[in-house]
């Protein structure tokens, strides 16, 4: 056959998947007759949360906390919604991050078009960064989901499971698979993520039910990033409930927080860099320099940066240290290969990194995107020295944590500091420490580590807190 025949049958096969845009306006006024129109819904019941990014192992399920009661309550009109969760942790409790907590944790988490917020309390919390995925949350609902559809000129294929229907609102592409009984079966977007790149979320919803009219599906299920981030078994629906949010004062004033760097010389030739949430501690070698850490973002990791070259001009950065692979821990690293530096992390990482890595990034685009390099790694498994023009670094696996299967710790052996990351979070003086358990198993172990591997550290230099003596460390750990 030709190559002209061929072509021509495959325009022709493709025409037959596209249903015209006409097509995709029956199959969603349809799915809304079928599902029932609403203005507002409010809908709870109980499951799960697991958290983003805080994997116990690369590359497995993100670690799950219960949700002991749910609510959400969206509409659609004023483009607003209310989330209301109480979450416990699981008994045995899971391993990974973003634990221990303690006793109850309640959110309140709010958005009403671009402004989002939390209120836990009386006092409003802004969530600049949050807006953009709470607003999108709306749309992924089932009925948000027609609306938006309706609303954005969106085009239908056949697909797996029933017609898909798609479409972009602002910069996020949504399809939404409507099955046969013409319901919304599925709705799939992508977010922006510093660690996965464009991050696949994906909801399910299943089990419809009639709720006086209205149906809504008793089973939701999301994930991000390949794994669970939300499951919700639903109990009880209530159409048309409106909401009435006004947006307080603070959270419209409020602006994206600014990226704010502190460094702080904590021996010759070595910095501890604060400033934020994470820290980073910077060495100087001879001929180049050391950074461990790279956390949350690549915004984090320029401003980082751009302080190293100040406090030490003319060295490149020739090596990361990163300590493990959850996301806040992570989400930087890539900064640092664009600016050639090799990364030095546990094995089990390298090829959870390089996976994530090649994802596309098309929608928030970092610099290793725009000008590609292959990442140079130095694995590490249980130790490895960086010793060189008489100065030397040691990096070991703290064995046995439940944090993070892979956690490393460094120790300056002439400085005697030791860096670590999760396990010890001293708070810096006159800040009350958290309410709920302190993660004493993680301190424990990590001291417990310290004695076999018979380092004698004098100062903890913290990827988390402020810097302490060590026997901050022993009192924690319940051996002094
Ligand atoms: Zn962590």
């Amino acid at each position: 056959m030709s190559r002209k025949i061929w072509a021509a049958l495959a325009v022709a096969a493709l025409c037959g998947g596209i249903a015209s845009a006409q097509d995709a306006k029956s199959v969603l006024q349809s799915a809304t007759r079928t599902m029932g129109d609403v203005n507002s819904i409010q809908f709870s019941g109980t499951g799960h949360l697991s958290q983003l990014g805080q994997a116990f192992a690369p590359g497995t399920a993100w670690p799950e906390t219960n949700l002991t009661s749910y609510s959400k309550t969206i509409d659609y009109t004023s483009k607003s919604a209310k989330e209301e969760l109480t979450r416990v942790e699981p008994n045995p409790p899971v391993k990974g991050g973003g634990r221990p907590f303690g006793g109850e944790d309640r959110q309140v988490n709010l958005v009403s078009g671009a402004y989002a917020w939390d209120q836990p309390g009386s006092n409003p919390v802004p969530q600049v960064a949050a807006a953009d995925e709470r607003q999108l949350q709306i749309w992924l609902t089932p009925h948000g989901f027609l609306k938006a559809a309706e609303e954005n000129n969106a085009s239908a294929t056949k697909g797996p499971g029933g017609i898909t229907v798609s479409f972009t609102a602002g910069k996020f592409k949504v399809n939404g698979t409507i099955d046969a009984q013409n319901m919304v079966a599925k709705t799939t977007t992508w977010l922006p993520n510093p660690v996965l790149g464009d991050m696949l979320v994906e909801t399910t919803y299943s089990s419809y039910e009639d709720y006086n009219g209205v149906k809504f599906p008793t089973t939701i299920v999301q994930k991000q990033g390949g794994f669970a981030t939300f499951d919700l078994k639903v109990t009880a629906v209530k159409a048309n409930t409106g909401l009435n949010l006004l947006v307080p004062d603070a959270v419209k004033t409020a602006t994206m927080p600014q990226v704010k760097v502190v460094s702080e010389k904590i021996a010759d030739g070595t910095w501890f860099i604060a400033g934020g949430s994470h820290n980073s501690v910077l060495v100087e070698y001879p001929a180049y320099l050391v950074m461990i850490e790279a956390p949350l973002s690549e915004a984090r990791s320029l401003a980082v940066i751009a302080e190293a070259k100040k406090l030490v001009p003319k060295k490149p950065i020739k090596y990361l240290i990163n300590t493990h692979n959850h996301f806040d821990h992570a989400g930087g690293v890539r900064t640092y290969v664009a600016e050639g530096a090799t990364v030095i992390t546990n094995e089990m990482n390298i090829p959870f990194y390089e996976k994530a890595w090649s994802a596309s990034r098309t929608l928030a685009p970092d610099m290793l995107a725009k000008d590609p390099k292959k990442p140079e790694f130095v694995p590490v498994k249980e130790k490895y020295v960086l010793n060189d023009g008489g100065r030397s670094l040691e990096i070991y696996h703290v064995d046995g944590d439940t944090h993070n299967v892979g956690i490393l710790m460094v120790y300056l052996p002439k400085e005697k500091i030791l860096v670590e990351a999760d396990d010890f979070t001293p708070d810096a003086p006159g800040v009350p420490a958290p309410s709920g358990a302190r993660p004493h198993i993680f301190i424990t172990n990590l001291y417990k580590d310290i004695q076999k591997l018979k380092l004698e550290p004098t100062t903890v230099a913290p990827l988390h807190g402020v810097v302490v003596p060590f026997a901050e460390v022993k009192k924690e750990a319940g051996v002094a």
